[in-house]
């Protein structure tokens, strides 16, 4: 069979047999899908030979490029050991060995004060990972003697994945919304989304109104709740929104001066997304709970962690009758492979300091970001070190937002992809997310094409 005819029966297979997530399967089948055949570097290729910057690093995995040499090993030799055991009632060695990697990188990082993150609970995801969390919160005021405490806190806009716990405590209606009746209880806090503040107040005039509103539920319901969770200092999947400095620091005192869990859901925001290693370094916050996924791989292979508090842990151990096991866990839990190349993607940070050499690159996206919100139809721009969004408005002043059914994003997306770039849009909100082991001249590159897109399609 001929490369032509052999990728034109991929395209067809793929409609035939594949249904795709977040994707409105009748749009994709009257498309062209764009098929991945191969990585390299911040770029990938499709089948036909073209090669595409990684704009969003595989949907925010890719940390330090495709087919890292280092990466690539660790695997292989894991590979030659076992591919997969079992933690329930056994250990394995990468497990064990991420694990100490893990608590020595977020205890130093993350000082106490408050409390001292300690155990590495193992799963799949990022989702799973908030799943943990919330049910060890639960649990925890269950083995402590405390009833009634069975909702949670969560920010409107919030994102913490897609099976049904973490779809509770998410704060974005169009993807939510379809599920209400299977929800359990939550109260939400305002989002601290300052161009577009609920509250209809200006920061920093409004000295953190939102973390009043916040007070006034811990204020009225504080027995009722188990835990907050909050993506620390940008809600990504929510649209790039920011959170104005000292907003984080004010909500982990909320926590502590009512008794509540926090939980850190950094999947997105870890391993050096945002400059440092953990969003929470920012403002020196402890959480009790965090959670990571995404990066932690480096973007090889499923993998996430729920990281508790000692004193959360404690409270879980007791006489085997007493039945305060955490019944949790999955068929893959703790794989040797993840865990291999979870291990090599984190030496990476030291070898190859990633993180002294991101500032150049913030640096340049920085100024190039204040330089796009001159654009008429760019009414904010919004970043945490290499997480950036661009938000796109149909009237400046007024704000006024581009109707959804426009699909302005998109077609602003599919502008780049047409030169080289690949990107995916939350709504209005352009995503900028490239590895961090992007060069400065990929970045220019990446930069460019997307402002070209935006300038084309919102002007043209
Ligand atoms: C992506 C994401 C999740 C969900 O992770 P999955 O691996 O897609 O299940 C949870 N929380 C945040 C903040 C995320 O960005």
């Amino acid at each position: 069979m001929g490369i032509l005819e052999e990728n034109r029966r991929l395209e067809e297979l793929d409609k035939k047999y594949i249904w795709h997530p977040f994707t409105q399967m009748k749009d994709w089948l009257d498309e062209k899908p764009i098929i991945i055949s191969e990585g390299r570097d911040c770029f990938i290729k499709d089948i036909y030979g073209k090669w595409y910057l990684d704009g969003v690093s595989s949907l925010w995995v890719t940390i330090h490029g495709h087919r890292k040499k280092e990466i690539d090993d660790a695997i292989k030799e894991q590979l030659s050991n076992i591919a997969h055991s079992t933690l329930l009632g056994l250990s394995n060695v990468p497990a064990i060995k991420l694990a100490e990697k893990l608590i020595h990188m977020v205890s130093s990082l993350l000082v106490p004060p408050h409390s001292s993150l300690t155990k590495v609970f193992y799963s799949d995801n990022g989702s799973t990972a908030v799943e943990v969390a919330l049910k060890m919160a639960f649990q925890y005021w269950r083995h402590k003697g405390v009833n009634g405490r069975n909702a949670f806190v969560s920010l409107n806009n919030a994102y913490h994945g897609d099976t049904i716990g973490a779809v509770s405590v998410g704060g974005i209606d169009i993807f939510h919304m379809a599920f209400g009746p299977l929800l359990f209880k939550t109260y939400k806090a305002p989002s601290p989304y300052c161009y577009r503040c609920e509250l209809g107040r200006e920061y920093p005039e409004c000295t953190f109104a939102c973390l009043n509103e916040m007070e006034d539920i811990f204020k009225m319901h504080g027995d009722e709740i188990a835990a907050l969770i909050i993506e620390p200092l940008i809600q990504a999947a929510g649209g790039m929104i920011t959170s104005p400095p000292g907003y984080l620091k004010g909500v982990r005192e909320l926590c502590t001066k009512y008794n509540i869990i926090m939980i850190a859901d950094e999947v997105a925001t870890g391993f050096g997304r945002t400059g440092k290693m953990f969003a929470c370094e920012h403002e020196s916050v402890v959480p009790d709970t965090m959670c990571l996924s995404k990066g932690i791989t480096g973007g090889y292979m499923p993998l996430a962690v729920t990281i508790s508090a000692d004193e959360i842990y404690n409270l879980f151990l007791g006489e085997f009758k007493d039945l305060k096991t955490f019944f949790h866990g999955h068929s893959y839990t703790g794989n040797p492979l993840a865990c291999a190349a979870a291990l090599a993607c984190l030496n990476l940070f030291e070898k190859e300091q990633i993180l002294k050499n991101l500032k150049g690159k913030i640096q340049i996206l920085e100024s190039w970001l204040k330089e796009v919100l001159n654009l008429q139809h760019v009414g904010d721009v919004r970043n945490v070190g290499l997480m950036a969004g661009v938000e796109l408005v149909k009237d400046k002043k007024t704000k006024e937002p581009y109707d959804w059914e426009e699909k302005t994003g998109w077609r602003v997306v599919y502008y780049a992809r047409d030169n080289g770039v690949f990107i995916r849009p939350l709504g209005n909100v352009i995503v900028i997310m490239p590895p961090l082991s992007i060069s400065k001249q990929n970045l220019n590159q990446l930069l460019k094409v997307i402002r070209d897109s935006i300038v084309a399609v919102t002007e043209g």
